[in-house]
């Protein structure tokens, strides 16, 4: 039976970290909603080109496009094991389809970390982050500071600062998470799966707690 993690929580939680690192221990793909937007972008395919404002202004992209997208991708070989969600489901309607997808492909939401930081950390964390280019990397100027300035430690290409990490955008992208995606908070809580983990500690802690969680609640 395919496991689902879906990490929850609001931009610059450290959800694309954790994500990153549960996804090489535990061999579970790293679905990205916004990663599969941004390749859109870059090969600026008819999706792409749809997404591109929504993303620019901090926006959610529809959920009917959101959707289907995440279909493929999770039906994709690599995903038969399962995989680890993020950024996906941001709404009640793509929560909804979600499980509707599992159901079909023999599985189900088996644990939602919901990673909780303080308003306040997450535009400091956004304006300090490095991403790479070719593939999604995660780093940060102070917290998570790449081994050469501006080059991936992990397939040295270029490293560059989102459009949508600047201040602006992300006071807007932290109202939409707020009055959008915290009600799954309550949906995952009444389903028994989410257990809520402190984002505000330092990374290795945070997968430290992930990897246990996932050791005890799905790896069962
Ligand atoms: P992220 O990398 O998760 O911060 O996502 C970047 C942007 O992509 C978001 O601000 C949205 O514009 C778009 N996006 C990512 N995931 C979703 C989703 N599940 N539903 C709608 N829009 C999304």
């Amino acid at each position: 039976m395919p496991k689902y993690i879906v990490l929850l929580g609001p931009p610059g939680a450290g959800k694309g970290t954790q994500a990153q690192k549960i996804s090489s221990s535990f061999g579970y793909p790293h679905v990205s909603s916004g990663e599969l937007f941004r390749e859109h972008l870059k090969n600026q395919t008819q999706l792409g080109k749809l997404a591109q404002g929504y993303i620019e202004r901090g926006e959610l992209v529809p959920d009917d496009v959101t959707i289907a997208m995440i279909r493929e991708r999770l039906t994709r070989p690599d995903c038969e094991q399962g995989a680890i969600l993020d950024g996906f489901p941001r709404t009640a309607p793509q929560a909804e389809a979600l499980s509707a997808m599992l159901a079909e492909l023999g599985g189900k939401v088996d644990l939602v970390p919901y990673i909780n930081v303080p308003t306040r950390v997450l535009v400091e964390r956004l304006a300090g982050r490095w991403t790479c280019r070719e593939q999604g990397h995660i780093f940060h100027e102070t917290s998570n500071p790449p081994r050469q300035p501006g080059k991936c430690d992990v397939d040295g290409s270029e490293l560059y600062q989102r459009e949508d990490d600047q201040a602006e955008t992300v006071l807007k992208r932290i109202q939409v998470y707020l009055s959008q995606t915290t009600p799954l908070i309550e949906h995952y809580r009444s389903q028994g799966v989410l257990v809520e983990v402190n984002g505000a500690l330092p990374i290795d802690q945070v997968t430290q707690t992930l990897s246990e969680l996932i050791e005890k609640e799905v790896l069962v």
